[in-house]
């Protein structure tokens, strides 16, 4: 019976009885397979695979996957950009900016602009979120001062 390696833990399981989720990518059960996302290996396939599908039929070759995935990882290594972070970028490019992926490139028509956008755009968010919390204190802290102040006014007042 054919063997196959469980990509998450390396166990050597029966392919027949391996989950599969896609060709070529095999794990024990589900429960491997979920853990297996979470890691860096599963999260740069989860980035290979969606811009895997962005490229049409005829550029789906073994050199077009080489070249992403030496692209991905040069960000990940070199510039220090996650894996989990690239895919939102990726995501962002095509999803939200509704921009045509181009078949004649590779990953640098998204990084690192967008990435960086991207990383603006979050911080500019848990900026506003900070601002927004401490205003809510501050208000809070206010009316009680108010409420205080109203406390004192009348114990001081002559009526
Ligand atoms: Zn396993």
């Amino acid at each position: 019976m054919a063997k196959v390696t469980c990509r998450y833990c390396k166990t050597k399981v029966n392919k027949e009885d391996a989950f599969s989720p896609r060709e070529k990518l095999y794990f024990c059960n589900q429960e491997c397979y979920q853990r297996w996302r979470k890691t860096e290996d599963g999260e740069l396939d989860a980035l290979l695979d969606y811009i895997w599908k962005l490229y049409s039929p005829s550029k789906q070759t073994s050199s077009t996957y080489i070249m992403i995935k030496k692209q991905a990882e040069h960000y990940h290594n070199v510039e220090g950009f996650k894996y989990k972070g690239m895919l939102l970028a990726v995501r962002y490019y095509v999803e939200v900016l509704e921009r045509l992926w181009c078949d004649d490139y590779g990953l640098g028509q998204v990084f690192p602009t967008y990435y960086i956008t991207l990383q603006h755009l979050y911080e500019e968010q848990r900026a506003l979120k900070n601002k927004l919390t401490k205003n809510k204190q501050d208000k809070e802290v206010k009316i009680m001062h108010g409420k205080h102040n109203v406390v004192h006014r009348k114990e001081l007042s002559l009526e």
